[in-house]
Protein backbone atom coordinates (compact mmCIF):
# COMPACT_ATOMS: atom_id res chain seq x y z
CA UNK A 1 0.00 0.00 0.00
CA UNK A 2 1.05 3.15 -1.10
CA UNK A 3 0.55 6.74 0.70
CA UNK A 4 -1.53 8.04 -1.75
CA UNK A 5 -4.40 5.39 -1.03
CA UNK A 6 -7.85 6.45 0.08
CA UNK A 7 -8.03 5.33 3.42
CA UNK A 8 -9.11 7.84 5.48
CA UNK A 9 -8.22 10.94 3.23
CA UNK A 10 -11.73 11.69 2.05
CA UNK A 11 -13.82 10.61 4.85
CA UNK A 12 -13.53 10.89 8.73
CA UNK A 13 -12.78 7.72 9.64
CA UNK A 14 -12.60 5.44 12.48
CA UNK A 15 -10.73 2.51 11.17
CA UNK A 16 -6.84 1.82 11.46
CA UNK A 17 -4.84 1.26 8.27
CA UNK A 18 -4.21 -2.02 7.24
CA UNK A 19 -0.56 -3.07 7.09
CA UNK A 20 -0.51 -7.29 6.37
CA UNK A 21 3.17 -8.13 6.07
CA UNK A 22 2.49 -11.74 4.64
CA UNK A 23 4.71 -13.31 7.74
CA UNK A 24 2.79 -14.73 10.46
CA UNK A 25 -0.56 -15.53 10.33
CA UNK A 26 -2.90 -13.19 8.23
CA UNK A 27 -5.42 -11.42 10.00
CA UNK A 28 -8.92 -11.52 7.51
CA UNK A 29 -10.14 -8.09 8.07
CA UNK A 30 -6.57 -6.21 7.27
CA UNK A 31 -6.03 -8.74 3.85
CA UNK A 32 -9.90 -7.77 2.88
CA UNK A 33 -9.27 -4.49 3.74
CA UNK A 34 -5.79 -3.71 2.30
CA UNK A 35 -6.80 -5.90 -1.18
CA UNK A 36 -9.91 -3.99 -1.63
CA UNK A 37 -8.26 -0.69 -0.91
CA UNK A 38 -5.69 -0.87 -3.34
CA UNK A 39 -5.99 0.24 -6.83
CA UNK A 40 -6.31 -2.17 -9.63
CA UNK A 41 -9.08 -1.60 -12.69
CA UNK A 42 -8.52 -4.07 -15.70
CA UNK A 43 -5.64 -3.71 -17.39
CA UNK A 44 -3.95 -1.66 -14.67
CA UNK A 45 -3.21 -4.29 -11.76
CA UNK A 46 0.28 -3.50 -11.04
CA UNK A 47 -0.20 -1.60 -7.53
CA UNK A 48 -2.80 -4.95 -6.44
CA UNK A 49 -0.07 -7.43 -8.15
CA UNK A 50 2.72 -5.98 -5.82
CA UNK A 51 0.84 -6.57 -2.41
CA UNK A 52 -0.35 -9.77 -3.66
CA UNK A 53 3.44 -11.03 -4.31
CA UNK A 54 4.15 -9.41 -0.91
CA UNK A 55 1.71 -11.48 0.44
CA UNK A 56 2.38 -14.58 -1.41
CA UNK A 57 5.78 -14.94 -1.57
CA UNK A 58 6.12 -16.48 2.13
CA UNK A 59 3.51 -19.08 1.47
CA UNK A 60 4.67 -20.43 -1.67
CA UNK A 61 7.88 -22.57 -3.38
CA UNK A 62 7.94 -20.19 -6.31
CA UNK A 63 5.99 -17.23 -7.74
CA UNK A 64 6.68 -15.87 -11.35
CA UNK A 65 4.52 -12.92 -13.04
CA UNK A 66 3.99 -13.80 -16.99
CA UNK A 67 3.92 -11.88 -20.19
CA UNK A 68 0.28 -10.32 -19.46
CA UNK A 69 0.85 -9.92 -15.90
CA UNK A 70 -0.82 -12.99 -13.94
CA UNK A 71 0.92 -13.31 -10.57
CA UNK A 72 1.18 -17.51 -10.33
CA UNK A 73 2.96 -19.07 -7.00
CA UNK A 74 3.50 -22.29 -7.17
CA UNK A 75 3.17 -24.05 -3.63
CA UNK A 76 5.05 -28.09 -4.60
CA UNK A 77 2.57 -31.08 -3.63
CA UNK A 78 3.59 -34.53 -2.66
CA UNK A 79 2.41 -35.64 -6.35
CA UNK A 80 2.53 -34.45 -9.69
CA UNK A 81 -1.28 -33.20 -9.87
CA UNK A 82 -2.07 -30.09 -10.83
CA UNK A 83 -4.49 -27.76 -8.63
CA UNK A 84 -5.20 -24.21 -10.49
CA UNK A 85 -6.96 -21.72 -7.99
CA UNK A 86 -7.57 -18.84 -9.56
CA UNK A 87 -8.55 -15.35 -8.18
CA UNK A 88 -8.99 -12.46 -10.65
CA UNK A 89 -7.19 -9.71 -8.95
CA UNK A 90 -8.94 -6.64 -11.24
CA UNK A 91 -11.51 -4.31 -9.81
CA UNK A 92 -14.43 -2.67 -12.64
CA UNK A 93 -12.92 0.88 -13.10
CA UNK A 94 -12.53 3.45 -15.17
CA UNK A 95 -10.02 4.62 -18.60
CA UNK A 96 -10.21 8.22 -19.26
CA UNK A 97 -10.85 8.76 -23.12
CA UNK A 98 -11.25 12.14 -23.89
CA UNK A 99 -10.21 15.37 -21.92
CA UNK A 100 -12.57 18.56 -22.70
CA UNK A 101 -10.85 22.20 -23.37
CA UNK A 102 -12.35 22.62 -20.12
CA UNK A 103 -10.25 20.90 -18.14
CA UNK A 104 -13.00 17.91 -17.86
CA UNK A 105 -12.80 14.42 -18.24
CA UNK A 106 -14.66 12.16 -20.44
CA UNK A 107 -14.14 8.43 -19.80
CA UNK A 108 -15.28 4.54 -20.43
CA UNK A 109 -15.58 1.41 -18.61
CA UNK A 110 -12.97 -0.94 -17.73
CA UNK A 111 -15.94 -3.92 -16.95
CA UNK A 112 -19.49 -4.41 -16.09
CA UNK A 113 -21.17 -1.15 -14.96
CA UNK A 114 -24.46 0.08 -14.93
CA UNK A 115 -24.66 3.94 -16.04
CA UNK A 116 -27.15 4.83 -13.85
CA UNK A 117 -25.04 4.34 -10.62
CA UNK A 118 -22.12 5.96 -11.99
CA UNK A 119 -23.12 9.91 -11.40
CA UNK A 120 -21.91 11.75 -8.54
CA UNK A 121 -19.58 9.19 -7.15
CA UNK A 122 -15.58 10.51 -6.31
CA UNK A 123 -13.38 9.31 -8.81
CA UNK A 124 -9.32 8.31 -8.38
CA UNK A 125 -7.49 9.50 -11.40
CA UNK A 126 -3.99 7.57 -11.70
CA UNK A 127 -1.46 10.08 -13.47
CA UNK A 128 1.48 8.67 -15.21
CA UNK A 129 3.69 9.23 -12.34
CA UNK A 130 1.21 7.06 -10.41
CA UNK A 131 -0.31 9.81 -8.14
CA UNK A 132 -4.05 9.51 -7.64
CA UNK A 133 -6.00 12.60 -8.75
CA UNK A 134 -9.92 13.09 -6.88
CA UNK A 135 -12.71 14.15 -8.97
CA UNK A 136 -16.19 14.04 -8.73
CA UNK A 137 -18.72 12.46 -11.76
CA UNK A 138 -20.63 16.03 -12.61
CA UNK A 139 -24.21 16.42 -12.62
CA UNK A 140 -26.59 19.09 -13.96
CA UNK A 141 -28.27 20.41 -10.80
CA UNK A 142 -31.90 18.84 -10.62
CA UNK A 143 -33.24 22.74 -10.64
CA UNK A 144 -32.44 23.44 -14.61
CA UNK A 145 -33.71 20.01 -15.68
CA UNK A 146 -37.17 19.54 -17.29
CA UNK A 147 -39.95 16.82 -15.49
CA UNK A 148 -39.25 14.45 -18.20
CA UNK A 149 -35.26 14.86 -17.93
CA UNK A 150 -35.22 14.12 -14.73
CA UNK A 151 -36.90 10.84 -15.16
CA UNK A 152 -34.54 10.07 -17.33
CA UNK A 153 -30.94 7.59 -16.35
CA UNK A 154 -27.97 9.34 -17.37
CA UNK A 155 -26.08 8.07 -20.42
CA UNK A 156 -22.32 6.85 -20.09
CA UNK A 157 -21.79 9.26 -22.71
CA UNK A 158 -22.88 12.32 -21.08
CA UNK A 159 -20.86 12.13 -18.27
CA UNK A 160 -17.42 13.44 -17.61
CA UNK A 161 -14.93 13.98 -14.60
CA UNK A 162 -14.53 17.30 -12.83
CA UNK A 163 -11.07 17.30 -10.87
CA UNK A 164 -10.57 20.90 -10.44
CA UNK A 165 -9.14 21.57 -13.62
CA UNK A 166 -9.58 24.94 -15.56
CA UNK A 167 -7.93 23.63 -19.24
CA UNK A 168 -6.94 20.97 -20.96
CA UNK A 169 -3.26 21.82 -20.33
CA UNK A 170 -3.40 21.63 -16.90
CA UNK A 171 -5.06 18.05 -16.63
CA UNK A 172 -2.28 17.46 -19.26
CA UNK A 173 0.56 19.08 -17.09
CA UNK A 174 -0.99 16.81 -14.08
CA UNK A 175 -0.53 13.44 -16.21
CA UNK A 176 -3.79 12.74 -16.95
CA UNK A 177 -4.15 11.70 -20.88
CA UNK A 178 -6.42 9.38 -22.75
CA UNK A 179 -5.68 6.16 -21.67
CA UNK A 180 -5.59 7.04 -17.39
CA UNK A 181 -6.73 4.39 -15.15
CA UNK A 182 -9.70 5.81 -12.90
CA UNK A 183 -11.99 4.45 -9.61
CA UNK A 184 -14.91 5.14 -7.87
CA UNK A 185 -12.72 4.88 -4.73
CA UNK A 186 -14.48 4.63 -1.17
CA UNK A 187 -12.81 2.75 1.82
CA UNK A 188 -12.85 -0.45 3.17
CA UNK A 189 -15.38 -0.58 6.37
CA UNK A 190 -16.81 -2.40 9.19
CA UNK A 191 -19.97 -2.07 9.66
CA UNK A 192 -20.08 -4.13 12.71
CA UNK A 193 -18.87 -7.20 14.13
CA UNK A 194 -20.10 -9.43 11.39
CA UNK A 195 -20.67 -7.10 7.65
CA UNK A 196 -17.43 -5.60 6.39
CA UNK A 197 -17.87 -2.85 2.95
CA UNK A 198 -15.08 -2.31 0.27
CA UNK A 199 -14.88 -1.11 -3.16
CA UNK A 200 -12.99 -4.01 -4.72
CA UNK A 201 -14.55 -7.32 -2.71
CA UNK A 202 -15.07 -8.80 -6.20
CA UNK A 203 -12.44 -10.07 -6.17
CA UNK A 204 -10.31 -9.51 -4.22
CA UNK A 205 -12.28 -12.00 -1.63
CA UNK A 206 -11.19 -14.57 -3.94
CA UNK A 207 -8.12 -13.36 -3.53
CA UNK A 208 -8.01 -13.42 0.28
CA UNK A 209 -9.15 -16.80 0.22
CA UNK A 210 -6.74 -18.27 -1.59
CA UNK A 211 -3.81 -17.06 0.44
CA UNK A 212 -5.70 -18.43 3.54
CA UNK A 213 -6.07 -21.50 1.93
CA UNK A 214 -1.88 -21.38 0.95
CA UNK A 215 -1.66 -20.45 4.10
CA UNK A 216 -3.29 -23.68 5.80
CA UNK A 217 -0.67 -25.42 3.86
CA UNK A 218 2.23 -23.53 5.00
CA UNK A 219 4.13 -25.91 7.07
CA UNK A 220 2.46 -28.67 5.45
CA UNK A 221 2.88 -29.98 1.65
CA UNK A 222 -0.56 -30.48 0.25
CA UNK A 223 -0.91 -33.53 -1.60
CA UNK A 224 -1.53 -31.82 -5.00
CA UNK A 225 0.53 -29.17 -6.38
CA UNK A 226 -1.55 -25.49 -6.09
CA UNK A 227 -0.70 -23.25 -9.14
CA UNK A 228 -2.13 -19.80 -7.50
CA UNK A 229 -2.75 -17.67 -10.16
CA UNK A 230 -4.05 -14.04 -9.53
CA UNK A 231 -5.01 -13.55 -12.54
CA UNK A 232 -5.63 -10.15 -14.76
CA UNK A 233 -8.80 -8.73 -16.67
CA UNK A 234 -11.42 -11.06 -15.72
CA UNK A 235 -13.64 -8.29 -15.72
CA UNK A 236 -13.08 -7.65 -19.74
CA UNK A 237 -13.06 -11.12 -20.55
CA UNK A 238 -11.29 -13.68 -19.00
CA UNK A 239 -8.31 -12.73 -20.18
CA UNK A 240 -6.09 -13.32 -17.81
CA UNK A 241 -7.18 -17.11 -16.79
CA UNK A 242 -7.00 -18.02 -20.13
CA UNK A 243 -3.46 -17.80 -20.72
CA UNK A 244 -2.43 -19.05 -17.19
CA UNK A 245 -4.21 -21.65 -17.69
CA UNK A 246 -2.74 -23.05 -20.96
CA UNK A 247 0.61 -22.39 -19.29
CA UNK A 248 -1.08 -24.52 -16.14
CA UNK A 249 -2.18 -27.22 -17.84
CA UNK A 250 -4.22 -27.97 -14.54
CA UNK A 251 -5.72 -31.30 -13.72
CA UNK A 252 -7.97 -29.74 -11.84
CA UNK A 253 -9.18 -25.88 -11.50
CA UNK A 254 -11.03 -23.66 -8.74
CA UNK A 255 -11.88 -20.17 -9.28
CA UNK A 256 -12.47 -18.25 -6.16
CA UNK A 257 -15.12 -15.32 -6.29
CA UNK A 258 -16.92 -12.59 -4.79
CA UNK A 259 -20.48 -13.35 -5.87
CA UNK A 260 -23.73 -11.60 -6.93
CA UNK A 261 -25.39 -11.52 -3.82
CA UNK A 262 -29.03 -10.45 -4.15
CA UNK A 263 -31.08 -11.03 -0.84
CA UNK A 264 -32.04 -7.59 -0.96
CA UNK A 265 -35.46 -5.98 -1.11
CA UNK A 266 -37.37 -5.72 -4.50
CA UNK A 267 -35.68 -8.90 -5.72
CA UNK A 268 -37.47 -12.49 -6.00
CA UNK A 269 -36.00 -15.40 -4.57
CA UNK A 270 -36.29 -17.09 -7.80
CA UNK A 271 -33.31 -14.42 -9.04
CA UNK A 272 -31.16 -13.93 -5.93
CA UNK A 273 -27.74 -15.91 -7.42
CA UNK A 274 -27.08 -15.87 -3.72
CA UNK A 275 -28.00 -15.24 -0.43
CA UNK A 276 -25.33 -14.05 2.85
CA UNK A 277 -25.26 -15.84 5.84
CA UNK A 278 -25.72 -19.36 3.73
CA UNK A 279 -22.02 -19.98 3.18
CA UNK A 280 -19.93 -20.34 0.10
CA UNK A 281 -22.09 -20.76 -3.19
CA UNK A 282 -21.44 -23.59 -5.21
CA UNK A 283 -21.65 -22.86 -8.87
CA UNK A 284 -23.41 -25.63 -10.86
CA UNK A 285 -23.58 -23.20 -14.66
CA UNK A 286 -23.20 -19.77 -14.84
CA UNK A 287 -23.01 -17.54 -18.35
CA UNK A 288 -19.72 -18.97 -19.22
CA UNK A 289 -19.59 -22.74 -17.68
CA UNK A 290 -21.68 -25.89 -16.44
CA UNK A 291 -19.56 -27.55 -14.24
CA UNK A 292 -19.73 -31.37 -14.81
CA UNK A 293 -21.89 -32.57 -12.53
CA UNK A 294 -19.61 -34.65 -11.03
CA UNK A 295 -18.17 -32.11 -9.57
CA UNK A 296 -20.87 -30.20 -7.74
CA UNK A 297 -22.18 -33.47 -6.39
CA UNK A 298 -18.61 -33.80 -4.93
CA UNK A 299 -18.09 -30.61 -3.65
CA UNK A 300 -21.16 -30.46 -2.17
CA UNK A 301 -20.02 -34.10 -0.35
CA UNK A 302 -17.19 -32.56 0.81
CA UNK A 303 -19.32 -29.88 2.44
CA UNK A 304 -20.79 -31.49 4.00
CA UNK A 305 -18.84 -34.01 5.66
CA UNK A 306 -16.99 -31.40 7.09
CA UNK A 307 -19.83 -29.48 8.49
CA UNK A 308 -19.79 -26.60 5.91
CA UNK A 309 -22.67 -24.52 4.98
CA UNK A 310 -22.98 -24.07 1.49
CA UNK A 311 -25.43 -22.68 -1.06
CA UNK A 312 -25.68 -23.60 -4.72
CA UNK A 313 -25.37 -20.43 -6.93
CA UNK A 314 -28.52 -19.82 -9.11
CA UNK A 315 -28.19 -20.25 -12.43
CA UNK A 316 -27.71 -18.51 -15.25
CA UNK A 317 -26.21 -15.44 -13.86
CA UNK A 318 -22.56 -13.81 -14.24
CA UNK A 319 -19.20 -15.71 -15.42
CA UNK A 320 -15.92 -15.97 -14.12
CA UNK A 321 -12.57 -17.24 -15.27
CA UNK A 322 -13.19 -21.01 -14.79
CA UNK A 323 -15.29 -20.23 -18.37
CA UNK A 324 -12.36 -19.31 -19.83
CA UNK A 325 -9.85 -22.28 -17.85
CA UNK A 326 -12.28 -25.60 -18.61
CA UNK A 327 -11.66 -24.16 -22.15
CA UNK A 328 -7.97 -23.98 -22.28
CA UNK A 329 -5.74 -26.68 -24.52
CA UNK A 330 -7.47 -29.84 -24.20
CA UNK A 331 -9.98 -28.82 -21.52
CA UNK A 332 -9.65 -29.14 -17.71
CA UNK A 333 -12.47 -30.01 -14.76
CA UNK A 334 -13.29 -26.57 -13.42
CA UNK A 335 -15.62 -25.56 -10.28
CA UNK A 336 -16.30 -22.29 -8.73
CA UNK A 337 -16.76 -21.16 -5.25
CA UNK A 338 -17.82 -17.94 -4.17
CA UNK A 339 -18.22 -15.56 -1.21
CA UNK A 340 -21.52 -13.97 -1.34
CA UNK A 341 -21.27 -10.58 -1.77
CA UNK A 342 -23.97 -7.34 -2.75
CA UNK A 343 -23.30 -5.02 -4.63
CA UNK A 344 -20.45 -6.17 -6.54
CA UNK A 345 -20.10 -3.91 -9.89
CA UNK A 346 -20.93 -1.16 -7.68
CA UNK A 347 -19.14 1.57 -5.57
CA UNK A 348 -19.27 -0.67 -2.58
CA UNK A 349 -20.03 -4.74 -1.96
CA UNK A 350 -20.84 -6.10 1.23
CA UNK A 351 -19.52 -9.53 2.46
CA UNK A 352 -19.93 -11.34 5.55
CA UNK A 353 -17.01 -12.79 7.28
CA UNK A 354 -18.58 -15.77 8.49
CA UNK A 355 -19.43 -16.75 4.75
CA UNK A 356 -15.75 -15.97 4.58
CA UNK A 357 -14.69 -18.02 6.48
CA UNK A 358 -16.67 -20.69 5.43
CA UNK A 359 -15.34 -20.38 2.12
CA UNK A 360 -11.82 -20.70 3.37
CA UNK A 361 -12.39 -23.78 5.15
CA UNK A 362 -14.40 -25.40 1.62
CA UNK A 363 -11.48 -24.33 -0.21
CA UNK A 364 -9.07 -25.98 2.01
CA UNK A 365 -11.24 -29.14 2.48
CA UNK A 366 -11.05 -29.34 -1.41
CA UNK A 367 -7.61 -28.86 -2.25
CA UNK A 368 -6.60 -31.25 0.70
CA UNK A 369 -9.05 -34.01 -1.42
CA UNK A 370 -7.76 -32.90 -4.76
CA UNK A 371 -6.94 -36.39 -5.84
CA UNK A 372 -9.95 -37.76 -4.57
CA UNK A 373 -11.73 -35.11 -6.62
CA UNK A 374 -10.44 -35.67 -9.79
CA UNK A 375 -10.63 -39.86 -9.39
CA UNK A 376 -14.62 -39.30 -9.12
CA UNK A 377 -14.83 -36.89 -11.59
CA UNK A 378 -13.77 -39.46 -14.02
CA UNK A 379 -15.93 -39.68 -16.86
ZN1 LIG B 1 -15.38 -11.24 -10.12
Amino acid sequence: MDGSLPVGRYFIMTHHKAEPTGGGSIKTIELLESLSNTFGPSGFEDEVRGLLKKLVEPLVDEVQVDALGNLIGVRQGKTKTRLMLDAHMDEIGFMISYIEEKGFLRFTTLGGWDARIIPSHAMLVRTEAGKKIKGIVGTPPPHILSEEDRQKPYKLEHLFVDIGATSAKEVEKLGIRTGSPAVISYPFEKLNEMFVCGKALDDRAGCAVILKVLEAFKSKMPDVTIYANFAICEEVGLRGARTAAYQIEPDLALALEGTVGADVPEVPSARQPSGLGKGPTISVADSSLIVNPKLVQKMSEIAKAEKIPYQYKIPPFGGTDAGAIHQSRGGALAGVLSVPCRYIHSPFSILRLDDFDETVKLATAFVKRGNEILKSCKN
